[in-house]
């Protein structure tokens, strides 16, 4: 068992919550597959300029494309559930597709959405949910450590200032604010460069505040630069405490 599979819900969702672990396992040489349920067509907010709406599906598949390249992501599945739909999916289906994921590729660690959603999204809510019941019907021996994206007070409070930054309510983002996380990856700043280019390559979702984030260095350290993840189970070969896979720890 070696490699990483993260499991998402919609285009953008790794780079913009897992972009630092994944760079770093990539960077590291360890494989890293990716899971994502739906192609995003709900998400339209008018980008990029000349888009249609109608289009929207095509343009996220394209911009996953792109974003996975910049990750170096070795392999990625995208599937093609409704988006702001998965819950109202077959749940025993999608939980099936990623166990037998599971059992092609036997990763050792899984990333995947907790219960909180971060911000209580129910696409996230129901993927996370299937992930865990994915994981739970694998046999115990091959059974991959599982962990959950999660955000903490340093992570909320960034995301707020910076959300603030152009007079938006920074308190108005839902955020599930953690008070217990297992692991805290830190990126440096070229790392923090390197995931900046994988969340660009999703141009039709870069709300205002993502592009002013670039403009203030500091802000974007403590939010791009920060990722929580919270231990449901851990293994010897699962994440160290500095984020890597323990063999390259
Ligand atoms: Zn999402």
């Amino acid at each position: 068992m070696s490699g990483l599979l993260v499991v998402t819900a919609h285009p953008d969702d790794e780079s913009m919550g897992a972009g630092g672990l994944i760079l770093r396992h990539t960077r590291a040489g360890v494989q890293v597959n990716l899971i994502c349920a739906t192609r995003g067509e709900r998400g339209w907010v008018g980008k990029p300029p000349g888009a249609r709406e109608e289009d929207l599906a095509q343009i996220r598949t394209s911009e996953l494309e792109a974003a996975a390249s910049a990750l170096a992501i070795d392999d990625y599945e995208l599937w093609n559930y409704p988006d702001g739909g998965v819950d109202g999916s077959d749940q025993n289906e999608i939980t099936e597709r990623i166990k037998e994921h599971i059992d092609r590729f036997a990763p050792a660690v899984v990333v995947g959405w907790g219960p909180d959603g971060v911000y209580g999204h129910p696409d996230h809510i129901a993927m996370g949910r299937c992930t865990d019941a994915a994981i739970a019907a694998t046999s115990e021996r091959t059974r991959p450590a599982l962990y959950h994206l999660a955000v903490d007070g340093p992570l909320a409070k960034a995301y707020r200032a910076v959300v603030g930054l152009n007079g938006q309510d920074g308190g108005a983002l839902p955020l599930v604010v953690q008070d217990h996380v297992d692991v805290v990856i830190e990126l440096t700043a070229e790392e923090v460069q390197m995931k900046l280019r994988a969340i660009d390559c999703h141009e039709s979702q870069l709300e205002t505040w993502r592009i002013e984030i670039r403009r203030h260095p500091q802000l974007m350290q403590q939010g791009y630069g920060r990722e929580p993840y919270i231990a449901l189970s851990t293994k010897s070969s699962g994440l160290s405490a500095d984020g890597l896979l323990s063999e390259f720890a």
